[in-house]
Protein backbone atom coordinates (compact mmCIF):
# COMPACT_ATOMS: atom_id res chain seq x y z
CA UNK A 1 0.00 0.00 0.00
CA UNK A 2 1.44 3.52 -0.56
CA UNK A 3 1.59 6.26 1.29
CA UNK A 4 -1.08 8.15 -0.20
CA UNK A 5 -3.46 5.32 0.31
CA UNK A 6 -2.65 4.68 3.74
CA UNK A 7 -3.66 8.53 4.20
CA UNK A 8 -7.18 7.58 2.80
CA UNK A 9 -7.72 4.88 4.82
CA UNK A 10 -6.66 7.17 8.18
CA UNK A 11 -9.27 9.66 6.65
CA UNK A 12 -12.19 7.13 6.18
CA UNK A 13 -11.22 6.21 10.15
CA UNK A 14 -11.88 10.33 10.99
CA UNK A 15 -15.07 9.90 9.77
CA UNK A 16 -16.30 7.06 11.59
CA UNK A 17 -18.62 8.80 13.90
CA UNK A 18 -20.51 10.85 10.50
CA UNK A 19 -21.00 7.57 8.86
CA UNK A 20 -22.82 6.42 11.61
CA UNK A 21 -24.83 9.35 12.26
CA UNK A 22 -25.33 9.63 8.76
CA UNK A 23 -26.83 6.07 8.96
CA UNK A 24 -29.08 6.94 11.91
CA UNK A 25 -30.48 9.85 10.14
CA UNK A 26 -31.37 8.35 7.44
CA UNK A 27 -32.87 5.69 9.34
CA UNK A 28 -35.30 7.92 11.09
CA UNK A 29 -37.06 8.33 7.62
CA UNK A 30 -39.48 5.89 6.99
CA UNK A 31 -39.05 5.42 3.50
CA UNK A 32 -41.38 2.75 1.95
CA UNK A 33 -42.62 3.26 -1.43
CA UNK A 34 -44.49 6.38 -1.46
CA UNK A 35 -42.97 7.94 1.44
CA UNK A 36 -39.31 8.09 0.32
CA UNK A 37 -39.63 12.14 -0.04
CA UNK A 38 -38.05 12.95 3.20
CA UNK A 39 -34.97 10.63 3.15
CA UNK A 40 -34.56 11.94 -0.05
CA UNK A 41 -34.29 15.58 1.21
CA UNK A 42 -32.02 14.31 4.23
CA UNK A 43 -29.45 12.66 1.04
CA UNK A 44 -29.79 15.85 -0.75
CA UNK A 45 -28.64 17.79 2.38
CA UNK A 46 -26.34 15.61 3.50
CA UNK A 47 -24.44 15.77 0.19
CA UNK A 48 -24.71 19.79 0.36
CA UNK A 49 -23.17 20.09 3.38
CA UNK A 50 -20.33 18.22 2.37
CA UNK A 51 -19.88 20.48 -0.73
CA UNK A 52 -21.34 18.59 -3.49
CA UNK A 53 -24.25 19.68 -5.65
CA UNK A 54 -26.43 17.15 -5.58
CA UNK A 55 -29.86 17.41 -8.53
CA UNK A 56 -32.81 15.11 -8.56
CA UNK A 57 -33.43 13.17 -11.45
CA UNK A 58 -37.41 12.15 -10.70
CA UNK A 59 -39.10 8.81 -12.31
CA UNK A 60 -40.37 9.75 -15.59
CA UNK A 61 -42.13 7.36 -17.54
CA UNK A 62 -42.70 9.53 -20.39
CA UNK A 63 -39.06 9.37 -20.76
CA UNK A 64 -38.89 5.86 -19.67
CA UNK A 65 -41.52 3.95 -20.96
CA UNK A 66 -40.11 2.45 -24.08
CA UNK A 67 -37.14 1.07 -22.12
CA UNK A 68 -37.20 -2.07 -22.25
CA UNK A 69 -36.22 -2.16 -18.82
CA UNK A 70 -38.63 -0.44 -17.78
CA UNK A 71 -41.32 -1.88 -15.44
CA UNK A 72 -44.70 -0.83 -15.49
CA UNK A 73 -46.33 -0.08 -11.74
CA UNK A 74 -50.18 0.31 -10.09
CA UNK A 75 -49.00 3.88 -8.68
CA UNK A 76 -48.80 7.16 -10.19
CA UNK A 77 -45.37 8.94 -11.04
CA UNK A 78 -47.28 12.05 -11.89
CA UNK A 79 -47.86 13.54 -8.59
CA UNK A 80 -44.11 12.49 -7.09
CA UNK A 81 -44.33 14.24 -4.23
CA UNK A 82 -40.32 14.52 -3.99
CA UNK A 83 -39.88 10.72 -4.75
CA UNK A 84 -36.92 11.87 -6.60
CA UNK A 85 -33.29 10.30 -7.29
CA UNK A 86 -30.56 12.18 -5.45
CA UNK A 87 -27.33 12.13 -7.93
CA UNK A 88 -24.27 14.32 -7.70
CA UNK A 89 -21.22 14.00 -9.98
CA UNK A 90 -17.21 14.58 -8.07
CA UNK A 91 -15.45 16.04 -11.46
CA UNK A 92 -11.95 14.96 -11.95
CA UNK A 93 -9.57 17.04 -10.89
CA UNK A 94 -6.56 14.98 -13.11
CA UNK A 95 -6.29 12.73 -16.20
CA UNK A 96 -6.11 9.29 -16.96
CA UNK A 97 -8.58 7.44 -14.47
CA UNK A 98 -11.24 5.06 -14.65
CA UNK A 99 -14.87 6.65 -13.85
CA UNK A 100 -16.61 4.89 -10.94
CA UNK A 101 -20.57 5.55 -9.99
CA UNK A 102 -21.61 4.16 -6.13
CA UNK A 103 -24.89 3.51 -6.17
CA UNK A 104 -27.04 2.84 -3.35
CA UNK A 105 -30.89 2.59 -2.59
CA UNK A 106 -33.02 4.84 0.02
CA UNK A 107 -36.32 3.10 -0.17
CA UNK A 108 -36.70 0.30 2.41
CA UNK A 109 -39.56 -2.60 2.93
CA UNK A 110 -42.40 -2.21 5.39
CA UNK A 111 -41.23 -3.02 8.89
CA UNK A 112 -44.89 -4.37 9.40
CA UNK A 113 -45.75 -5.67 12.02
CA UNK A 114 -44.03 -3.42 13.87
CA UNK A 115 -45.29 -5.38 17.55
CA UNK A 116 -42.87 -7.76 16.54
CA UNK A 117 -39.75 -5.58 16.77
CA UNK A 118 -37.69 -5.10 20.05
CA UNK A 119 -37.65 -1.77 19.75
CA UNK A 120 -39.34 1.02 17.21
CA UNK A 121 -38.04 0.24 13.94
CA UNK A 122 -37.65 4.01 12.67
CA UNK A 123 -35.60 5.18 16.10
CA UNK A 124 -31.99 3.35 15.18
CA UNK A 125 -30.55 1.98 18.29
CA UNK A 126 -26.88 1.16 18.66
CA UNK A 127 -26.10 -1.87 20.75
CA UNK A 128 -23.30 -4.19 21.41
CA UNK A 129 -21.69 -3.45 17.74
CA UNK A 130 -25.01 -3.39 16.01
CA UNK A 131 -26.91 -0.78 14.90
CA UNK A 132 -30.86 -1.84 14.62
CA UNK A 133 -33.25 -0.51 12.44
CA UNK A 134 -35.44 -0.94 9.42
CA UNK A 135 -33.15 0.12 6.66
CA UNK A 136 -29.97 -0.02 8.57
CA UNK A 137 -28.45 -2.57 6.63
CA UNK A 138 -30.46 -2.89 3.89
CA UNK A 139 -29.11 -0.02 3.12
CA UNK A 140 -28.88 3.05 4.50
CA UNK A 141 -25.63 2.12 6.04
CA UNK A 142 -24.00 1.35 2.78
CA UNK A 143 -25.08 4.60 1.46
CA UNK A 144 -23.51 6.31 4.63
CA UNK A 145 -20.33 4.70 4.09
CA UNK A 146 -19.88 5.38 -0.01
CA UNK A 147 -20.48 9.27 0.11
CA UNK A 148 -18.05 9.43 3.09
CA UNK A 149 -15.17 6.90 1.14
CA UNK A 150 -15.52 9.95 -1.37
CA UNK A 151 -14.78 12.52 1.03
CA UNK A 152 -12.43 10.65 2.50
CA UNK A 153 -9.93 11.05 -0.56
CA UNK A 154 -10.70 14.65 -0.34
CA UNK A 155 -10.19 15.48 2.92
CA UNK A 156 -6.70 13.39 2.64
CA UNK A 157 -5.98 16.16 0.50
CA UNK A 158 -6.63 14.48 -3.18
CA UNK A 159 -8.55 14.64 -6.04
CA UNK A 160 -9.48 12.09 -8.45
CA UNK A 161 -8.38 11.64 -11.90
CA UNK A 162 -11.62 10.77 -13.16
CA UNK A 163 -15.53 11.17 -12.48
CA UNK A 164 -17.49 9.87 -9.43
CA UNK A 165 -20.50 10.07 -9.44
CA UNK A 166 -22.87 9.46 -6.00
CA UNK A 167 -26.29 7.92 -6.59
CA UNK A 168 -28.99 7.54 -3.84
CA UNK A 169 -32.17 6.05 -5.54
CA UNK A 170 -35.61 4.62 -5.01
CA UNK A 171 -37.56 2.11 -5.97
CA UNK A 172 -35.09 -0.31 -5.44
CA UNK A 173 -37.05 -2.93 -3.88
CA UNK A 174 -40.25 -2.70 -6.35
CA UNK A 175 -39.23 -1.85 -9.97
CA UNK A 176 -35.28 -0.83 -10.62
CA UNK A 177 -37.02 2.42 -11.94
CA UNK A 178 -35.47 4.86 -10.02
CA UNK A 179 -31.90 3.69 -10.80
CA UNK A 180 -33.39 3.20 -14.25
CA UNK A 181 -33.88 7.01 -14.70
CA UNK A 182 -30.39 7.64 -13.69
CA UNK A 183 -28.78 5.85 -16.32
CA UNK A 184 -31.30 6.47 -18.83
CA UNK A 185 -30.18 10.50 -17.84
CA UNK A 186 -26.49 9.58 -18.88
CA UNK A 187 -25.24 8.67 -15.22
CA UNK A 188 -23.08 5.61 -15.78
CA UNK A 189 -19.30 4.81 -15.34
CA UNK A 190 -16.56 2.34 -15.89
CA UNK A 191 -17.01 0.95 -12.46
CA UNK A 192 -20.63 0.37 -10.43
CA UNK A 193 -20.28 -0.52 -6.87
CA UNK A 194 -23.59 -0.92 -4.68
CA UNK A 195 -23.16 -1.16 -1.38
CA UNK A 196 -26.03 -3.73 -0.67
CA UNK A 197 -25.59 -5.44 2.69
CA UNK A 198 -24.55 -8.79 1.51
CA UNK A 199 -20.97 -8.97 3.61
CA UNK A 200 -17.56 -8.61 2.44
CA UNK A 201 -18.37 -10.83 -0.88
CA UNK A 202 -17.54 -9.75 -4.45
CA UNK A 203 -21.13 -10.07 -6.52
CA UNK A 204 -21.25 -12.33 -9.53
CA UNK A 205 -24.65 -13.38 -10.50
CA UNK A 206 -28.00 -12.49 -9.08
CA UNK A 207 -31.15 -14.19 -10.57
CA UNK A 208 -34.02 -12.78 -12.63
CA UNK A 209 -37.17 -10.97 -10.83
CA UNK A 210 -40.41 -10.71 -11.97
CA UNK A 211 -43.99 -9.97 -9.83
CA UNK A 212 -47.32 -10.80 -10.69
CA UNK A 213 -50.55 -10.62 -9.27
CA UNK A 214 -53.50 -13.31 -9.80
CA UNK A 215 -57.33 -12.31 -9.23
CA UNK A 216 -59.50 -15.09 -9.17
CA UNK A 217 -63.24 -14.24 -9.66
CA UNK A 218 -66.07 -16.70 -7.69
CA UNK A 219 -69.89 -16.51 -7.36
CA UNK A 220 -70.91 -15.11 -3.97
CA UNK A 221 -73.62 -16.49 -2.44
CA UNK A 222 -75.43 -16.46 1.04
CA UNK A 223 -73.50 -19.28 3.14
CA UNK A 224 -77.00 -21.36 3.35
CA UNK A 225 -76.81 -22.18 -0.08
CA UNK A 226 -73.02 -22.10 -0.27
CA UNK A 227 -73.16 -25.18 -3.01
CA UNK A 228 -74.76 -22.89 -5.47
CA UNK A 229 -71.41 -20.09 -5.42
CA UNK A 230 -67.73 -20.48 -5.77
CA UNK A 231 -65.44 -19.41 -3.43
CA UNK A 232 -62.64 -17.17 -5.05
CA UNK A 233 -60.58 -17.70 -1.97
CA UNK A 234 -60.46 -21.43 -2.09
CA UNK A 235 -60.50 -21.32 -5.74
CA UNK A 236 -56.64 -19.49 -5.27
CA UNK A 237 -55.59 -22.72 -3.34
CA UNK A 238 -54.56 -25.23 -6.48
CA UNK A 239 -53.25 -22.12 -8.20
CA UNK A 240 -50.73 -21.20 -5.66
CA UNK A 241 -50.27 -25.30 -5.61
CA UNK A 242 -49.54 -25.41 -9.14
CA UNK A 243 -47.03 -22.53 -9.04
CA UNK A 244 -45.20 -24.31 -6.06
CA UNK A 245 -44.76 -27.05 -8.48
CA UNK A 246 -43.72 -24.83 -11.29
CA UNK A 247 -40.84 -23.59 -8.33
CA UNK A 248 -39.42 -27.04 -8.11
CA UNK A 249 -40.05 -28.03 -11.42
CA UNK A 250 -37.90 -24.76 -12.25
CA UNK A 251 -34.97 -25.94 -9.49
CA UNK A 252 -34.52 -28.95 -10.57
CA UNK A 253 -34.26 -28.26 -14.50
CA UNK A 254 -30.18 -27.90 -14.92
CA UNK A 255 -28.93 -24.40 -14.07
CA UNK A 256 -26.27 -22.12 -14.68
CA UNK A 257 -23.03 -23.84 -12.88
CA UNK A 258 -22.39 -20.88 -10.44
CA UNK A 259 -25.89 -21.81 -8.55
CA UNK A 260 -25.28 -25.52 -8.29
CA UNK A 261 -24.15 -25.05 -4.74
CA UNK A 262 -27.24 -23.66 -4.16
CA UNK A 263 -29.98 -26.15 -2.66
CA UNK A 264 -33.11 -24.16 -3.69
CA UNK A 265 -32.14 -20.75 -5.54
CA UNK A 266 -34.90 -20.32 -6.92
CA UNK A 267 -37.90 -19.00 -4.63
CA UNK A 268 -41.57 -18.29 -5.43
CA UNK A 269 -42.96 -16.35 -2.72
CA UNK A 270 -46.88 -15.08 -2.21
CA UNK A 271 -46.13 -12.23 -0.61
CA UNK A 272 -50.27 -10.90 -0.36
CA UNK A 273 -53.56 -12.25 0.02
CA UNK A 274 -56.45 -10.27 -0.34
CA UNK A 275 -60.17 -11.92 -0.71
CA UNK A 276 -63.97 -11.89 0.24
CA UNK A 277 -65.55 -9.13 2.39
CA UNK A 278 -67.85 -11.31 5.17
CA UNK A 279 -68.15 -14.13 7.06
CA UNK A 280 -71.16 -15.04 5.77
CA UNK A 281 -70.77 -14.65 2.00
CA UNK A 282 -69.55 -17.20 -0.48
CA UNK A 283 -66.40 -15.20 -1.76
CA UNK A 284 -66.90 -13.26 -4.79
CA UNK A 285 -63.15 -12.03 -5.41
CA UNK A 286 -60.04 -13.02 -4.10
CA UNK A 287 -56.19 -12.15 -5.22
CA UNK A 288 -52.39 -13.02 -4.39
CA UNK A 289 -49.34 -11.16 -5.28
CA UNK A 290 -46.14 -13.56 -5.80
CA UNK A 291 -42.27 -12.57 -6.23
CA UNK A 292 -40.73 -15.79 -8.65
CA UNK A 293 -37.03 -15.96 -9.82
CA UNK A 294 -35.58 -17.40 -12.59
CA UNK A 295 -31.81 -17.85 -13.91
CA UNK A 296 -29.84 -15.90 -15.71
CA UNK A 297 -30.08 -16.53 -19.51
CA UNK A 298 -33.63 -17.16 -19.21
CA UNK A 299 -35.30 -13.89 -20.47
CA UNK A 300 -38.45 -12.33 -18.83
CA UNK A 301 -40.58 -13.48 -21.54
CA UNK A 302 -40.09 -17.00 -20.88
CA UNK A 303 -40.74 -16.72 -17.37
CA UNK A 304 -43.96 -14.84 -17.93
CA UNK A 305 -45.19 -17.71 -20.51
CA UNK A 306 -44.48 -20.68 -17.94
CA UNK A 307 -46.57 -18.54 -15.47
CA UNK A 308 -49.00 -18.17 -17.61
CA UNK A 309 -49.08 -21.60 -18.89
CA UNK A 310 -48.97 -22.71 -14.99
CA UNK A 311 -52.14 -20.75 -14.38
CA UNK A 312 -53.98 -21.55 -17.38
CA UNK A 313 -53.08 -25.57 -17.32
CA UNK A 314 -54.22 -25.52 -13.25
CA UNK A 315 -57.95 -23.47 -14.12
CA UNK A 316 -58.41 -25.37 -16.77
CA UNK A 317 -59.25 -28.70 -14.44
CA UNK A 318 -61.38 -26.84 -12.22
CA UNK A 319 -64.87 -26.58 -13.41
CA UNK A 320 -65.55 -23.00 -12.31
CA UNK A 321 -61.81 -21.51 -13.44
CA UNK A 322 -62.02 -23.16 -16.42
CA UNK A 323 -65.08 -21.05 -17.53
CA UNK A 324 -63.80 -18.39 -15.20
CA UNK A 325 -60.35 -17.53 -16.22
CA UNK A 326 -58.21 -16.13 -13.49
CA UNK A 327 -56.39 -13.24 -14.80
CA UNK A 328 -52.17 -12.38 -14.41
CA UNK A 329 -51.39 -8.83 -14.28
CA UNK A 330 -47.11 -8.45 -14.08
CA UNK A 331 -46.48 -5.31 -12.71
CA UNK A 332 -43.02 -4.13 -11.01
CA UNK A 333 -39.82 -5.85 -10.72
CA UNK A 334 -39.10 -7.66 -14.29
CA UNK A 335 -35.56 -7.87 -14.45
CA UNK A 336 -33.24 -10.59 -15.58
CA UNK A 337 -30.13 -12.23 -13.97
CA UNK A 338 -26.73 -11.88 -14.81
CA UNK A 339 -22.95 -13.75 -14.20
CA UNK A 340 -19.94 -11.57 -14.37
CA UNK A 341 -16.55 -12.92 -14.05
CA UNK A 342 -14.10 -12.43 -10.76
CA UNK A 343 -11.71 -11.83 -13.11
CA UNK A 344 -13.23 -8.94 -14.77
CA UNK A 345 -10.86 -5.34 -14.04
CA UNK A 346 -13.33 -3.96 -11.72
CA UNK A 347 -14.24 -6.85 -9.39
CA UNK A 348 -11.07 -8.25 -8.95
CA UNK A 349 -8.86 -4.45 -7.79
CA UNK A 350 -12.23 -4.82 -5.60
CA UNK A 351 -11.56 -8.08 -4.16
CA UNK A 352 -7.88 -7.31 -4.14
CA UNK A 353 -8.63 -3.97 -1.87
CA UNK A 354 -10.39 -5.82 0.24
CA UNK A 355 -7.80 -8.46 0.77
CA UNK A 356 -4.94 -5.25 1.34
CA UNK A 357 -7.44 -4.18 4.31
CA UNK A 358 -8.31 -6.99 5.77
CA UNK A 359 -5.68 -9.50 4.64
CA UNK A 360 -8.23 -12.19 3.72
CA UNK A 361 -9.58 -13.03 0.06
CA UNK A 362 -12.99 -11.54 -0.74
CA UNK A 363 -15.68 -14.43 -1.24
CA UNK A 364 -17.44 -14.71 -4.50
CA UNK A 365 -21.40 -13.79 -3.77
CA UNK A 366 -24.15 -15.42 -6.04
CA UNK A 367 -27.50 -13.72 -5.22
CA UNK A 368 -30.99 -15.23 -5.05
CA UNK A 369 -32.56 -12.10 -5.09
CA UNK A 370 -32.38 -9.08 -7.71
CA UNK A 371 -30.35 -5.86 -7.09
CA UNK A 372 -29.52 -2.12 -9.14
CA UNK A 373 -26.75 -4.19 -10.63
CA UNK A 374 -29.50 -4.91 -13.17
CA UNK A 375 -30.20 -1.50 -14.65
CA UNK A 376 -26.06 -1.26 -15.11
CA UNK A 377 -25.47 -4.75 -16.17
CA UNK A 378 -28.26 -5.08 -18.70
CA UNK A 379 -28.01 -1.79 -20.01
CA UNK A 380 -25.11 0.56 -18.93
CA UNK A 381 -21.23 0.04 -19.71
CA UNK A 382 -21.70 -3.47 -17.49
CA UNK A 383 -18.57 -3.74 -14.87
CA UNK A 384 -20.72 -3.16 -11.76
CA UNK A 385 -21.15 -5.18 -8.51
CA UNK A 386 -22.48 -5.13 -4.92
CA UNK A 387 -20.00 -5.65 -2.23
CA UNK A 388 -20.83 -3.97 1.68
CA UNK A 389 -21.66 -4.39 5.22
CA UNK A 390 -22.52 -7.11 6.88
CA UNK A 391 -26.30 -7.09 8.17
CA UNK A 392 -29.25 -9.96 10.16
CA UNK A 393 -32.68 -9.64 9.63
CA UNK A 394 -33.05 -7.74 6.72
CA UNK A 395 -36.75 -7.30 5.40
CA UNK A 396 -37.87 -8.77 9.10
CA UNK A 397 -38.04 -7.62 12.46
CA UNK A 398 -35.13 -6.68 14.19
CA UNK A 399 -32.94 -5.93 11.38
CA UNK A 400 -29.40 -4.89 11.90
CA UNK A 401 -26.18 -4.02 10.60
CA UNK A 402 -22.55 -4.33 11.81
CA UNK A 403 -20.79 -1.17 12.46
CA UNK A 404 -17.49 -2.26 12.08
CA UNK A 405 -18.30 -3.88 8.99
CA UNK A 406 -19.53 -0.66 7.83
CA UNK A 407 -16.79 1.05 8.17
CA UNK A 408 -14.72 -2.04 6.22
CA UNK A 409 -16.64 -0.67 3.35
CA UNK A 410 -16.44 2.37 3.80
CA UNK A 411 -12.62 1.59 3.88
CA UNK A 412 -12.86 -0.43 0.36
CA UNK A 413 -14.42 1.75 -1.54
CA UNK A 414 -11.85 4.83 -0.47
CA UNK A 415 -9.03 2.33 -1.47
CA UNK A 416 -10.87 1.77 -4.49
CA UNK A 417 -11.57 5.05 -6.01
CA UNK A 418 -7.73 5.44 -4.47
CA UNK A 419 -6.93 3.07 -7.36
CA UNK A 420 -9.39 2.68 -9.98
CA UNK A 421 -10.17 6.41 -10.33
CA UNK A 422 -6.72 7.28 -9.53
CA UNK A 423 -5.33 9.88 -6.97
CA UNK A 424 -4.10 13.50 -7.79
CA UNK A 425 -2.88 16.25 -6.04
ZN1 LIG B 1 -31.16 -3.57 -0.72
Amino acid sequence: MTSEEKAVLESVDHYSDDILEFTCKLVREPSTLGNEASAVNVMEEELSGLGYSPFRIPIDPQKLEKHPGFAPVDWEYSKNNGRDNIVAVIKAVGKGGRSALFNGHLDVVSPEPNSYWDNDPFNPVLKNGWLYGRGAGDMKSGIAAMVYAARAVERAGFGLEADLTLEAVIEEECSGNGALACLNAGYDAEAVLIPEPFGPAVLTSQVGVLWFRVEVSGKPRHVLEAELGANAIEKCFPLIQALREMEEKLNNMPGPDEFRDLAHPLNLNIGVIRGGDWPSTVAAFAEFDCRMSFFPGMSFNEIKNIIIRTIDHSAATDPWLSQNQPSITFYGFRSEGHTISMGTPALSLLSACHKDISGRPADRYIATCTTDLRAFMSFGKGQATCFGPVAENIHAQNERVETESIMHTARVYALFLARWCGLCS
